[in-house]
C-alpha cells in the first residue's frame, strides 16, 4: 500500500460514513445515544479536510494524521479510540510503501492501542469484537505469504463477521453496558463502522 493508496483508503472511509451515517445512527439509538454515525461522518470529513494540502512523507503519515483529527473533532468514546487506532497504526509504517506484513504488524500495535485505551476484550460488544477478527484475518494471510489485496479482502469478511456476532452479546464496555440483558439482541455500531472501515481498505487495495 503506497501513500496514494493510504489517501483513497482514507478518503473513502470518509465517503462510506456518510453513507452508512443513517444506519450507524440507528444501531446506536437501540443501545446507545444514537450520534455514532453523525460521529463518524464528521470525524472523516475533518480527516478530508486535514489530509487536503497536507504532503506526507511516508504511509504512516496519512494514518498518523487520521488519527490526530479524529482524536481532536470528534467526541465520545469512538472518536479517541479510532484515533488511537490510527495513529499507533501509522507510528509503526516509516516507508512510502508498506507491504502485507508490515501493515499487519501495524494494525496490531494500532488495536493494542485501542485495548489500551478502552479495555475492551473480545466479547465486550465494542468495535474490538470486528477489529481483533480482522486483524487476525489479515495477519494469518500475510504470514502465508498473501498480498495485502488478498489480506484486506479476508479482513473485511472476518470484521462483518464479527459485526454480526456481536448481537447475541450483553455488552460490558461503553455506553451500552449501562443498559446490562437489554443490549442483547442489537448489533454493535462501532464494530459495524471497523468492519465498514476494513471493507473500504478491501476496495481500495482490489486490483
Ligand atoms: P459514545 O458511546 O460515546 O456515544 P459512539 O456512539 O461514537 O460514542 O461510539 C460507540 C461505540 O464505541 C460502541 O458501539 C463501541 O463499539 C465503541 N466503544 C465504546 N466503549 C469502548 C471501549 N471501552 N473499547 C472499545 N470500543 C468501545
Ligand atoms: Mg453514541
Amino acid at each position: 500500500m503506497d501513500i496514494h493508496q493510504t489517501r483513497t483508503w482514507v478518503r473513502s472511509i470518509a465517503a462510506a460514513m456518510d453513507q452508512h451515517k443513517d444506519h450507524l445512527t440507528q444501531l446506536d439509538s437501540a443501545i446507545g445515544d444514537a450520534d455514532h454515525g453523525v460521529n463518524m461522518q464528521r470525524g472523516f470529513t475533518a480527516v478530508v479536510a486535514a489530509l487536503d494540502g497536507y504532503e506526507p512523507a511516508g504511509v504512516g503519515d496519512v494514518l498518523v494524521k487520521t488519527g490526530t483529527t479524529l482524536i481532536s473533532k470528534v467526541g465520545g468514546a469512538a472518536g479517541p479510540l479510532y484515533g488511537t487506532f490510527f495513529r499507533a497504526t501509522g507510528k509503526q509504517l516509516t516507508g512510502p510503501v508498506a507491504d502485507a506484513e508490515q501493515l499487519a504488524a501495524a494494525f496490531d500495535a494500532g488495536l493494542a492501542g485501542v485495548q489500551k485505551l478502552g479495555a475492551a476484550v473480545p466479547g465486550d460488544k465494542t468495535m474490538v469484537d470486528a477489529l481483533a477478527p480482522a486483524l487476525e484475518a489479515f495477519g494469518a494471510a500475510a504470514r502465508a505469504g498473501e498480498d495485502e489485496a488478498t489480506a484486506a479482502e479476508k479482513a473485511a469478511a472476518a470484521a462483518e463477521t464479527g459485526a454480526k456476532d456481536t448481537i447475541p452479546l450483553q455488552a460490558r464496555k461503553g455506553r451500552a453496558s449501562y443498559l446490562g440483558s437489554r443490549s442483547i439482541g442489537h448489533q454493535d455500531p462501532g464494530a459495524t463502522s471497523a468492519a465498514l472501515i476494513f471493507r473500504t481498505l478491501a476496495e481500495v487495495l482490489k486490483p
